[in-house]
């Protein structure tokens, strides 16, 4: 057996995917010191509760409530708390004693990743996130390592588990948005609190951090438009069914063109996809991340974006990549931001719509809408009408059955249509007489 040098690992946090890092380390600890070079001491375990129950089973005596005593003397500190505090004065301690950090927190990455990466710059230390974004799936090494070489144009991402597993599910079986929530929760899917998924919340920080690293700009937190899918009912998805789509809440960062030179876009919402997309087929609760470059193309990255022991899977890799760097020695690499492009506001975006709308079924609707349309610079790429309730065949209040009176679903698809216009123009449809109710405006996102 090889005597390696040791290197002292810290793990804070033994929840869900911490106890799965601590046994999985324990378990095949031989293995992982061959791969990285270095053997990979589990110094300590920071938790709240030594005497709480554990999903795995684990030394007691490795856990202590004194994180900051055991950071101090680590080579390598993995935080697995989540939040804010004191997840970030715990990895700040930790890169000004030296050590590398390995983290899986996303909101912390998303509000406070350029003071992190700045505390490792100046120390020669490295931030490693692997299991920040998409859990198990392999994205943020392809974007910082493999992709470095290439221009990524557009992502496109399924990030949250929660939201693709209700909106799958809506899809597959016509369910309405609460009662697939109430059974999510039931089953553990979703939170007892869902804002963080149903609102987007979660996927806006995973669209910071994956524009952050695709486009070489800092993204904050603040810059992400951000659309949940509580909005989305039975009847959205099934006209966006008809109209051969399927609705995905989706991360979107752009690197768009414009007369002034480069910008980005990073919105999050939910949007139509084309049936036969690959994005249309992930199903449940698992992520995909459909990645856009100039010479690659197209890729696709797929697979559980969460779970304890998946994502432990992530984390591990970021371990054997620090404890490999700490024998290689040199300092670690730090974030590219040099481009530091505009990040353009949501009205400045262009794509395609699918604008739903309730009319009276009468001669003229239609040029009156088209007219509306056309005076919004938004072109008109297909049309489908519905009759949603018959004319009111009574003489007193309908002047010729069969002529007016009754009701139409009109669903419209445009071409390319920059948000600000096509938000002025629905407001107009809105208020037209012609127009009863405005049901949905979608984005449409791939096709
Ligand atoms: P979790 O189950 O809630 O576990 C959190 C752990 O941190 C617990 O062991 C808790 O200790 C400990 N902890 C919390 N506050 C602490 C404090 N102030 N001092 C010391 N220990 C503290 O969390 P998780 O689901 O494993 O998630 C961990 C991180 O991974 C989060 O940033 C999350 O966003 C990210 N992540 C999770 C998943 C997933 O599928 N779960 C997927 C991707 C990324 P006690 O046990 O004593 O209470």
């Amino acid at each position: 057996m090889i005597d390696y040098r040791r290197l002292r690992v810290a793990l804070l946090g033994a929840g869900a995917v911490g106890s799965q890092v601590a046994a999985l380390l324990l378990k095949h600890g031989d293995e992982l010191a061959d791969r990285a070079g270095a053997g990979l001491e589990l110094a300590g375990i920071a938790v709240r509760d030594v005497d709480a129950p554990r999903a795995t089973d684990l030394p007691r005596e490795l856990f202590t409530t004194d994180a900051e005593t055991l950071i101090v003397g680590s080579d390598i500190v993995i935080e697995l708390m989540g939040g804010i505090e004191p997840a970030r004065s715990y990895l700040l301690l930790a890169l000004r004693s030296g050590a590398d950090v390995v983290t899986a927190n996303k909101a912390l990455l998303a509000t406070h990743g350029p003071e992190l990466f700045d505390a490792a710059d100046q120390v020669g230390a490295q931030v490693y996130y692997e299991a920040a974004a998409a859990g198990a799936i392999p994205i943020i090494r392809p974007l910082r390592d493999s992709l470095a070489g290439d221009r990524v144009n557009r992502i496109m991402g399924i990030v949250n588990g929660t939201t693709n597993y209700i909106l799958d599910r809506m899809d597959t079986e016509g369910a309405d948005f609460g009662d697939v929530l109430a059974q999510a929760q039931a089953l553990g899917y979703a939170e007892a609190d869902p804002t963080a998924d149903v609102d987007g919340y979660d996927a806006a920080q995973k669209a910071a951090i994956l524009a952050s690293l695709a486009f070489h700009t800092t993204v904050p937190l603040e810059a992400v438009y951000r659309e949940g899918i509580r909005d989305v009912d039975a009847g959205i998805i099934e006209s966006a069914r008809r109209a051969g789509y399927v609705v995905k809440l989706l991360a979107v960062c752009e690197r768009m063109n414009g007369a002034t030179g480069e910008s980005i876009s990073v919105r999050v919402y939910p949007a139509l996809i084309d049936r036969g997309h690959p994005l249309a087929s992930v199903h449940g609760a698992n992520n995909a991340v459909f990645v856009e470059a100039e010479a690659a193309g197209s890729l696709m990255f797929y697979g559980a974006g969460a779970g304890g022991v998946q994502t432990a899977s992530a984390v591990l890799g970021d371990l054997v990549s620090a404890a490999r760097r700490h024998v290689a020695g040199g300092v670690g690499v730090g974030e590219s931001t040099y481009a530091n492009l505009p990040v353009v506001e949501i009205g400045r975006v262009t794509t395609r719509y699918q604008i739903t709308l309730e009319v009276d079924d009468q001669t003229g609707v239609l040029a009156t809408i088209a007219g509306i349309l056309s005076e919004g610079n938004v072109s008109i790429a297909t049309v489908e009408q519905t009759p949603t309730m018959p004319p009111i065949a009574d003489a007193s209040t309908s002047p010729a059955a069969g002529q007016g009176t009754g009701r139409a679903r009109l669903v419209i698809g445009t071409h390319k249509a920059v948000e600000r216009d096509l938000s002025e123009t629905v407001e107009r449809l809105a208020a037209s007489d012609v127009v009863e109710r405005v049901v949905s405006v979608l984005r449409v996102e791939a096709d």
